[in-house]
């Protein structure tokens, strides 16, 4: 499963910053999902959720926001935008030539939302 790996690879990121920013607890993570990446927000939080499980970032909320696509034709230099997969082409429906992609291919965090460590647990 696709976004299983992808919730993996969250986390390892999430627990870098735990690391780095000596956050006690993380309250919420916000993804930006391109539409190209073919993720089923639904399914990414299941198996975030599943991951997390029993551990410290149980009550993490993953806010996952959809990007859609962006392209720009190569040849006449028109801009499209696709809401849905199933409206996309790559290639341009007035002139035939390619579409270059500007959005909607990444996976983004945008920000990890937590609560940084007391003062008197860094001595530990
Ligand atoms: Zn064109």
């Amino acid at each position: 499963m696709h976004e299983l790996s992808i919730a993996e690879g969250l986390l390892e990121v999430v627990n870098e910053t735990i690391k780095t920013h000596h956050l006690s607890q993380v309250s919420r993570i916000k993804l930006k999902v391109g539409l190209l990446t073919a993720v089923v927000p639904e399914a990414l939080e299941f198996c975030f959720q599943t991951l997390v499980k029993n551990t410290p970032l149980e009550n993490t909320k993953l806010d996952i926001e959809i990007v859609p696509v962006r392209g720009k034709c190569k040849g006449c230099g028109e801009e499209f935008l696709y809401e849905s997969n199933d409206d996309f082409c790559f290639l341009c429906p007035k002139c035939g030539q390619e579409i270059e992609i500007l959005t909607g291919r990444d996976l983004i965090i945008e920000e990890i939302e937590g609560e940084e460590e007391k003062d008197e647990n860094t001595s530990s």
